[in-house]
């Protein structure tokens, strides 16, 4: 294949432009915000489903609290009817009477043990409410930093997005310049190349591999015409003459 030499030189330009696009490229890929915005928007959910538990909880504890307090009101009434058929001087046998009182006696306890569990049932509902209210309010903290990260990352993705699209345009306007089968030949090369294709020979060193380059192939090359298309033997690829290759 053959070019004129101030057309490979520009393949070189090309080269550093398209390793340009492979940065930017690069850093949007692994870019550090978008990173921490998938962690934190893993921590939301998981608060989110935490707060859903955590909801249930109060939910369920303050329907236990309503039954409680509904067997504390049922044994009070009780309780207070008892009482004012015995202060109303209703009951006159005393056998009556006995029981009456040994009622109240009894409906006092239960209310007593009654009023216990539910102050203890009051003292879980305040804790699960409690942890309810903070994890919301972790969950609000984290979704305001992932909607600042968003917005960090967008800007970023953006300035990234305009550094490539100039890169592109500049581009094309060094490929136009060059015969679509050296540019043909040249991608092939990049892309099996690990994103070099075309290389500079400077001080009679391969830029694209960093390898020395033999006196018996600097001979050769020394040898051939300057429009020629130059393979470097070991790498493969597009060797770039240049005025400080040291041929
Ligand atoms: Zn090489």
């Amino acid at each position: 294949m053959n070019a004129d030499p101030a057309v490979q030189l520009r393949l070189l330009d090309v080269q550093a432009v398209d390793q340009r696009l492979d940065q930017l490229a690069h850093r949007r890929r692994t870019l550090p915000e978008a990173a921490e915005l998938e962690t934190l928007a893993a921590e939301h959910s998981r608060l989110r489903d935490a707060e859903v538990v955590a909801g249930t909880a109060v939910a369920d504890l303050e329907r236990e609290q309503k039954r409680a307090d509904a067997e504390v009101e049922q044994v009070r009434a009780r309780k207070d009817r008892d009482q004012k058929r015995l202060d109303a001087g209703q009951v006159s046998s005393a056998k009556e009477l006995e029981s009456l009182q040994s009622e109240i006696a009894s409906l006092n306890r239960r209310q007593g043990v009654l009023e216990d569990a539910e102050i203890e049932i009051m003292e879980r509902l305040e804790v699960a409410q409690n942890e309810a209210a903070a994890l919301g309010a972790e969950r609000e903290s984290v979704g305001k930093k992932a909607q600042e990260v968003q917005a960090a990352r967008d800007a970023a993705w953006a300035q990234l997005d305009a550094d490539a699209a100039s890169a592109r345009a500049e581009r094309d306007e060094l490929a136009g310049g060059i015969p679509a089968d050296l540019l043909a030949l040249y991608e092939k090369i990049r892309a099996d190349r690990g994103g070099i294709g075309a290389a500079a020979l400077r001080q009679r060193r391969c830029e694209g591999c960093m390898i020395q380059l033999d006196a018996a192939e600097l001979g050769r090359i020394r040898g051939l015409a300057p429009d020629l298309v130059v393979r470097h033997e070991e790498c493969r690829r597009i060797l770039i003459r240049t005025p400080e290759s040291g041929l």
